[in-house]
């Protein structure tokens, strides 16, 4: 089905980045996998062909005003990067479509000075630490503190399966500055990874995403000041709810379009693998069972496609993008468990796309608010 949403300008921006991702990024994309983890020289050549600054104002680097809150725009660059694999759309989305709105909307002028160019041209790269070791779900909980000491925040605690963590520059965190207050005595601060007291633990070995890196932080006795936070005192909550609609949103765009790339890899290998005389697309169950999957993104897609344009006009509730969070990653793996299915044998190996995209899909109903989460929260917007 024809896609509403998009108009010339979307289009030539999905051009040129897919340009940029069939000569910068596809050819190294085992290289990436190897290392686990995007080389510098990723995010620098991204920076430069205006990819990480869709949130950030002009006079920072980026074209955040020209682009007018038009989030299709970021739908774009994240569906384009999901076609690839589904780790970029996770690394970028994380430092461009997650971290920058909280470095541009709640920070001061010194602070975008200090921070978003760099952002911008991938010189800074960021990652957003919230998860603890003892628990991600209820964030409220968490136990990294920041005590007064002077005009000086002391840091202890840790972080983990942290998104861009081994690489990242700066870690937009989110610490305990009242005990006794629970989600109203949390707040952000962003904590540059050179700073004396921090450390990394190895990168952690997932089950997929293979070309991500993902690393537990720690933090002794780090020393921040009142300049190092971002937004308010004690407002880290009310400032992560604030972000939530477009990080659930940027999950849902990715989650189907990834789903929806290699469903179409598969319809043409179920054309291409013969069995019994035949392409075993054509035997009625699996020609059914495509008809059901191509309907089930192409209808998924229509609501995602509406929640992209609420979003624009700064209308989507974190309501509707838990919707699109819990149900796309849902499609996705559904999806993506017949594709393997498809494939025979060949679906199960490492060499083959559908493999790995399967295996890169399963954190998607986790991460980033689990479904049992977003499920939970509809349930309370129900009244329940
Ligand atoms: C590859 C990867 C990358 C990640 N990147 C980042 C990142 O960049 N930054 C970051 O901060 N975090 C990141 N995370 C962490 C992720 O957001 C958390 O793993 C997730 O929020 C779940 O938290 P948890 O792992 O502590 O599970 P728990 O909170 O311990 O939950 C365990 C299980 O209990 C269920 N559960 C918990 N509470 C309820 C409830 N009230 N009702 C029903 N079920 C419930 C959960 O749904 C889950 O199934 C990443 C995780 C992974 C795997």
């Amino acid at each position: 089905m024809k896609r509403a949403i998009y108009g010339d300008d979307h289009q030539s921006f999905r051009s040129s980045v897919r340009e940029f991702l069939d000569r910068s990024v596809v050819p190294h994309v085992e290289q990436h996998a190897a290392e686990k983890a995007l080389p510098r020289g990723f995010w620098l050549e991204a920076g430069k062909q205006g990819l990480l600054g869709l949130e950030i104002p002009e006079e920072f680097g980026g074209s955040g005003d020209l682009k007018d809150g038009d989030y299709r725009f970021n739908a774009v660059l994240t569906e384009e990067l999901s076609k690839v694999n589904a780790s970029l759309p996770s690394c970028v989305g994380i430092h461009a479509d997650i971290v920058a709105p909280y470095l541009v909307e709640l920070t001061t002028e010194e602070q975008r000075k200090r921070w978003l160019p760099g952002v911008a041209a991938g010189e800074i790269v960021t990652a957003i630490g919230m998860t603890e070791p003892s628990g991600g779900s209820d964030l409220a909980a968490l136990k990294t503190t920041a005590v007064r000491d002077g005009d000086h925040w002391v840091i202890n605690g840790s972080k983990t399966f942290i998104t861009n963590g081994y690489s990242a520059d700066l870690v937009v965190t989110a610490v305990r500055t009242s005990p006794e207050k629970k989600a109203k005595g949390i707040t952000m601060f962003a904590i540059p990874t050179d700073a004396p007291g921090f450390s990394r633990g190895r990168k952690l070995d997932k089950v997929g995403q293979d070309e991500s890196d993902t690393a537990e932080l720690f933090f002794e006795d780090l020393r921040l000041t009142d300049d190092d936070i971002v937004g308010e005192l004690d407002q880290g909550f009310i400032h992560m709810m604030q972000n939530l609609p477009q990080e659930r949103l940027n999950c849902a765009v990715s989650n189907l379009a990834h789903a929806a790339q290699i469903l179409v890899e598969t319809v043409q290998y179920t054309k291409d693998r013969k069995a019994f005389g035949q392409g075993i697309g054509s035997f009625q169950h699996n020609k059914f069972l495509l008809a059901e999957l191509v309907t089930q993104v192409e209808v998924t897609q229509a609501y995602v496609d509406q929640c992209v344009v609420a979003h624009s006009a700064g209308e989507l509730t974190s309501t509707d993008a838990a919707k699109a969070k819990w149900w796309t990653s849902q499609v996705q793996n559904d999806v993506l468990d017949h594709c393997v299915q498809l494939h025979g044998g060949y679906g199960y190996m490492n060499e083959y796309r559908v493999a790995r995209a399967w295996r890169d899909a399963r954190v998607s109903k986790i991460w980033a608010g689990s479904n049992e989460i977003m499920k939970e929260l509809i349930g309370r917007d129900l009244g329940l």
